[in-house]
């Protein structure tokens, strides 16, 4: 945590800030150790504040050891300007995208208030940027929640009979996972079948397994806040042509990603490189989100792997390698792996089977 500090505050005068507010939830939790849903991080070069309400003080005392706890109460208006002033900044940036409109002018008008000008100046990624190359530790917890996500599907696939609907097999992972140690499951499992898994983010429905079509399932677990994604997608029975076409395709796509993927490539070269097998295959337009994203304490973070995505891809960062197939009133095709780049190569950090013959 000191190290992620420092590395913080090497950040603040490049930028022209003497501090920051952090209130993003896992960059919160990130920077300071503290996981409780409320609160502000301020740090400057010499102080490093953590301003919770009542709820929060105890944990924030016992889990954030750096930080010195302020307790806080009633709207930001009340506390702010003292703090500010204690923190002895002039340019005060903040996260301009988890500070909404009202509590930017809440804090404005506060400021307005303190006999020394105090700027408030936008900021963006700060914490991201470093959130997406993992330490060691971080590794092992990405790749604890990885292991349990295989665990669950290889659990799961064999035992999904043809007649179960989708929420009754999305309640039988999120239980399983619940039972082997995950936290609660980072997002809404899917499981969608026949025309529904056209639908990249469908929601698990009442609908019953049938022979012959695509089931995507799409699950992740968590360990000490950090998550993982991982999607496979299986087909009770013979798939008709076109699912072992698909299945084909977007298999070939991810494989090739995975093989030819580099350090130091963009987020939109990766992507390229599953795009260009499936686009030669003729389906251009059925591939219709980015192929992959940063996974962590959030499971959709830094880098993206995507078109126009300028993230440059780097020793240490874990994301996934999603490419996908979606066909209207048909049904769709994805297969998700989770990677860290090492020696400027992709090692996967989920391992469940591939091909399944259920
Ligand atoms: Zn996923
Ligand atoms: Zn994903």
């Amino acid at each position: 945590m000191t190290d992620r500090l420092g590395k913080l505050r090497n950040q603040l005068a490049p930028k022209g800030l003497d501090a920051l507010i952090v209130s993003q939830a896992e960059n919160r939790r990130y920077l300071s150790g503290f996981t409780g849903s409320a609160g502000f991080l301020l740090i400057s070069q010499q102080r490093a504040f953590l301003a919770t309400d009542f709820r929060y003080v105890e944990q924030a005392q016992a889990q954030a050891p750096g930080f010195e706890v302020v307790q806080i109460q009633g709207e930001i208006a009340k506390w702010f300007p003292r703090l500010a002033s204690e923190l002895d900044a002039q340019k005060l940036g903040f996260e301009g995208k988890s500070i909404s409109f009202s509590t930017y002018k809440e804090l404005t008008d506060a400021l307005s208030n303190v006999r020394r000008k105090i700027s408030l100046v936008p900021t963006d990624g700060m914490v991201e940027s470093m959130r997406a190359v993992k330490d060691r530790e971080e590794l092992g917890l990405v790749e604890k929640a990885a292991a349990l996500a295989d665990a669950a599907l290889e659990y799961i696939i064999p035992r999904i009979k043809l007649g179960a609907s989708e929420k009754e097999i999305a309640w039988e992972i999120e239980s399983f996972l619940r039972r082997n140690g995950s936290e609660p499951v980072p997002f809404e499992l899917i499981v969608a079948s026949g025309p529904d898994s056209a639908m990249p983010h469908a929601r698990p429905t009442e609908r019953a397994i049938r022979q012959g079509e695509p089931v995507v399932i799409d699950i992740g677990a968590t360990v000490q806040g950090y998550t993982s994604d991982i999607t496979r997608t299986i087909c009770l029975g013979d798939g008709d042509s076109m699912f072992n076409k698909v299945y084909d395709i977007v298999l070939g796509a991810q494989l090739t990603a995975m093989a030819t993927l580099q350090a130091g490539m963009t987020g939109e070269q990766a992507d390229r490189l599953a795009r260009t097998v499936i686009e030669q295959a003729g389906y251009k337009d059925a591939f219709g989100h980015g192929l992959g994203h940063g996974v962590g304490l959030a499971t959709h973070e830094e880098p993206r792997l995507g078109t126009n995505s300028s993230d440059i891809l780097a020793e240490g960062m874990v994301f996934t390698i999603e490419p996908g197939i979606y066909v209207s009133g048909w049904g769709g095709v994805r297969i998700e792996d989770m990677v860290v780049l090492e020696e400027g190569k992709v090692r996967p950090l989920t391992k469940a089977r591939k091909m399944w013959k259920p």
